[in-house]
């Protein structure tokens, strides 16, 4: 059975936090590679500042280099809003029925995942692994702590015993980078060197984002 993870994310930019957590997750959980999906359209939050196609370029800059991590540009070769069931569904199609699929999430996403499309068929074409964040607790009631609690496996291995299905809480190096204070320090007029890949912040500087 091969194992393979997906990263979605707004990516505007991408960051140390977001590729040490992937590496991690790929030694940590066995996968043969990890994609980072960045989206085009997100249906929940305002569009980001950036254009997809710079975003997913700071992306491909990230990931030249280690083979087990990818850019998967699927969301934008899409019309519409991004819903990542329907990625997952496209990734479910390419990979086969008996291979292990995880979607992978920060703990800030998993707390509004009950107002995704479709969110409980998630689960059907994927596990959901939730990356602890710092600064982010879990929800401890309503119907997301409900859904985590009856999906959630006890190890990484469970992962690669069923193609879909299950919940894996993942605590990572905890890394406090965020892509909005990235944004924030280059508004300001600082430098967010060593919190991001050199080429990534060359492009912005290139193509003067985010001022
Ligand atoms: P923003 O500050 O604009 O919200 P972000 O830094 O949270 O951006 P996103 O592109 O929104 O980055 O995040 C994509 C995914 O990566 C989300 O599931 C988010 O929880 C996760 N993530 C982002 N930063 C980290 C980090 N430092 N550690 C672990 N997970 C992270």
């Amino acid at each position: 059975m091969t194992a393979v993870g997906v990263f979605g994310g707004t990516f505007s930019p991408i960051h140390y936090g977001h590729l040490r957590s992937a590496l991690e997750l790929v030694e940590r959980l066995g996968l043969d590679h990890l994609r980072l999906m960045p989206c085009a359209v997100p249906p929940h939050r305002e569009a980001p500042s950036c254009s997809a196609q710079d975003r997913l370029a700071m992306v491909e800059l990230a990931v030249a280099g280690e083979q087990r991590l990818r850019c998967d540009r699927r969301e934008l070769d899409r019309e519409g809003l991004s819903y990542t069931y329907d990625s997952l569904v496209g990734l479910r199609g390419e990979l086969g029925e008996g291979h292990s699929l995880s979607m992978v999430l920060g703990a800030d996403a998993v707390q509004r995942i009950n107002t995704w499309h479709r969110w409980r068929e998630l689960l059907d074409v994927a596990h959901v692994v939730v990356l602890a964040r710092p600064g982010w607790e879990f929800p401890r009631e309503g119907e997301v702590a409900q859904w985590l609690a009856t999906h959630q496996l006890d190890s990484a291995a469970a992962l690669n015993e069923q193609a879909c299905g299950g919940v894996l809480i993942e605590e990572l190096r905890p890394l406090a980078i965020s892509s909005t204070e990235i944004r924030s320090l280059l508004a300001g007029g600082h430098s967010p060197r060593y919190l991001l890949p050199e080429p990534v912040l060359d492009y912005i500087q290139e193509r003067q984002l985010y001022l």
